[in-house]
């Protein structure tokens, strides 16, 4: 039979409190419970020892705190982590953790599968089959702080501190889910993220662009990836929809953008495609006005890829000339390539986005 128990996890404040009242218990005592759970990381009722036994006995029978099936997990020689993750209904997903000396950064995936069809990206050639859903998405933020042991709260620095919503799939086509668990995670009282150490990547889905800084008030990122309309309609087709003057405009009415906290520009560096000394002088014009920076991806490879990476020489050139224009652009180091972790490199379907241990 089916576990007909409520998971506790993902639910908001005022669910909690919904689910409390309907077993007779106070609004204080959903309190209590968001702070074990989003606090201590407590997933035993046995041990919310601010419950008395009865309580936790009749928690027992009606709720349950999960997280998500870890189905493999996989350890880069650079120190990422890959998991493959399994949902209840069987569906899978991936996460990636990237640290480095002092902190370390979450990949977490929004949809098994995407609905666009980007063509240096992985991901793009998976069938979309469903939206991650909130308590999904947060499992994995959670599961990330279970590995790190880091509940509760320790006085000194976590090692996780940073989530980029840059996994599978595309985060604003299912934006309620996302805000709902990123509004979990940036809640002062639990896993307390700042604002600034949360950044949603989009593809460039204009219409939610406003709600993304409104609702949920996080960093964002744009994959811009080409400067004119012909490339990137070709690129990233997405773009055919929402051209790149309809997202600009978005970018720079983006809610709470300035200069200490700017709109980052992802571009992929694709051989011979995108990469030229005038595609850099052009992307720097395009943004002019928009407090901006650049995050210059080198191509990661995947089976059958159309691609190829820009060479070292040609994407410092690109760097040197945006640095010219008054742009941060570092080259991003890739993480992970040996596990298929790489940005881009991310899919579930049959296999194909976990190689041979
Ligand atoms: N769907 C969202 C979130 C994914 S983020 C988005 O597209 O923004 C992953 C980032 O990696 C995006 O900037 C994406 O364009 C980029 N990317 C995709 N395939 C890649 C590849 N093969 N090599 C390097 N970067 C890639
Ligand atoms: Fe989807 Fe992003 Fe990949 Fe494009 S780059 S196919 S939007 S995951």
């Amino acid at each position: 039979m089916a576990d007909a128990r409520i998971d506790l996890i993902g639910l908001s404040r005022e669910e909690l409190v919904q689910a409390f009242a309907e077993i007779g218990e106070k609004p204080f005592r959903a309190k209590q419970l968001w702070r074990w759970l989003y606090v201590s990381g407590e997933t035993d009722f046995e041990r919310m020892s601010s419950f008395s036994r009865p309580l936790q006995k009749l928690m027992e029978e009606r709720f349950v705190v999960r997280r998500p099936k870890v189905e493999r997990d996989l350890a880069s020689e650079d120190g990422s982590r890959k998991w493959l993750l399994q949902f209840e209904d069987g569906r899978s997903a991936e996460m990636v953790f990237i640290p480095d000396d002092e902190r370390a950064a979450l990949c977490v995936s929004s949809q098994v599968g995407c609905m666009l069809t980007c063509q240096f990206c992985h991901t793009g050639t998976q069938k979309f089959e469903r939206n991650i859903t909130a308590p999904e998405i947060l499992g994995q933020v959670m599961l990330a702080r279970d590995a790190c042991d880091e509940w509760p709260k320790p006085t000194e620095r976590r090692l996780f501190s940073n989530i980029v919503m840059m996994g599978q799939g595309e985060p604003l086509f299912n934006f309620d889910n996302v805000a709902k668990a990123l509004k979990i995670v940036l809640d002062n009282e639990g896993l307390a993220f700042s604002r600034r150490r949360v950044t949603l990547s989009t593809s460039g889905v204009v219409p939610m662009i406003a709600r993304c800084g409104d609702e949920i008030g996080c960093d964002l990122a744009v994959s811009l990836h080409a400067a004119t309309d012909e490339l990137r309609d070709r690129l990233v087709p997405i773009n055919r929809r929402w051209p790149i003057a309809e997202l600009m405009r978005a970018c720079r009415a983006y809610p709470g953008v300035h200069n200490a906290r700017r709109i980052t520009f992802e571009y992929v560096m694709l051989k011979g495609v995108n990469d030229s000394p005038a595609d850099a002088r052009r992307l720097a014009a395009l943004v002019r006005g928009i407090p901006a920076k650049f995050n210059l991806i080198p191509f990661n490879k995947w089976p059958g890829a159309p691609f190829e990476c820009s060479t070292p020489q040609t994407m410092t050139r690109f760097a040197d000339i945006l640095a010219e224009e008054g742009y941060t652009a570092p080259i991003r180091t890739p993480r992970g390539r040996d596990i298929m972790a790489a940005c881009g490199q991310l899919k579930t379907a049959a296999g194909a986005g976990f190689p041979a241990a």
